[in-house]
């Protein structure tokens, strides 16, 4: 039976290789499955600084998923997360992936469903909203990606820190999705159906709403295991794959 699947917030980093080799093995896994599609609803990698200056992390990423692309035929699917938000068409075309705009609603198996990385519905965050209006701004991304790497690898190192310290300082239901804004993306959309990742609070959430059933499926993060969301026309399961087996 085929199946669509769903990954984000691997924060791969050369630092972590254990999660870099456990990606690499999960991707050549599925060689030989009957998979419908994969999409990476964002936050592949720990932090991006343009296309132009890859590592030995992203050439591995490319690699192992530009060969699984070729092999297969599955499609591949990208939305930005706030760490990797500066991800290009190059470095996309090189991993014979599709770039996907931030909120995208697709047909799955016959049900229309929103996917998006999930950081736009944590809108208690009012902080990190109002930075994010700079960050995904065309033209101040233009400008960044004239800078000196250097100088990208400072600004990329000061924004983390920041984030990290103001973070730290925040209440745990600030940083987690807002239901409202959830139940009103949802209503924009026309969709009964979302998928995400970012707040890495794994789960399959059901809820009602003026009478009518809805699904939120959180996918998880790859720090101390993988996470994926497989969907089948049937049904829809959330996975932990232990990082040393897969
Ligand atoms: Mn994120």
């Amino acid at each position: 039976m085929s199946e669509t699947l769903f990954i984000a917030d691997l924060h791969l980093d050369k630092r972590y290789p254990r999660a870099v080799a456990a990606f690499e093995r999960y991707i050549h896994s599925l060689a030989g499955q009957d998979i419908d599609a994969l999409y990476i609803l964002g936050d592949l990698f720990e932090y991006w600084l343009g296309d132009d200056c890859t590592d030995s992390t992203a050439e591995r990423v490319a690699t192992a998923l530009s060969t699984y692309q070729q092999r297969s035929g599955t499609p591949l699917y990208f939305i930005h997360g706030n760490r990797d938000f500066l991800l290009g068409e190059d470095f996309a075309a090189r991993c014979r992936m599709q770039l996907l705009p931030e909120h995208y609603v697709i047909n799955l198996y016959g049900v229309k469903t929103l996917i998006l990385h999930g950081d736009t519905l944590c809108t208690d965050d009012v902080a990190y909203g109002q930075l994010r209006q700079t960050l995904r701004d065309p033209q101040w991304q233009r400008k960044i990606l004239r800078w000196p790497v250097w100088l990208r690898r400072l600004k990329a190192f000061y924004l983390r820190r920041r984030s990290q310290k103001a973070n730290r300082e925040k209440a745990d239901a600030i940083m987690d999705a807002s239901p409202q804004t959830v139940a009103e993306m949802m209503q924009h959309y026309q969709v009964r159906q979302m998928i995400h990742g970012h707040t890495h609070r794994p789960a399959l959430h059901r809820f009602m709403l003026d009478g009518d059933v809805y699904y939120r499926s959180v996918v998880g993060d790859w720090y101390t295991q993988g996470s994926v969301l497989t969907v089948g026309a049937e049904n829809q399961q959330l996975i932990d794959l232990p990082l040393t087996e897969i």
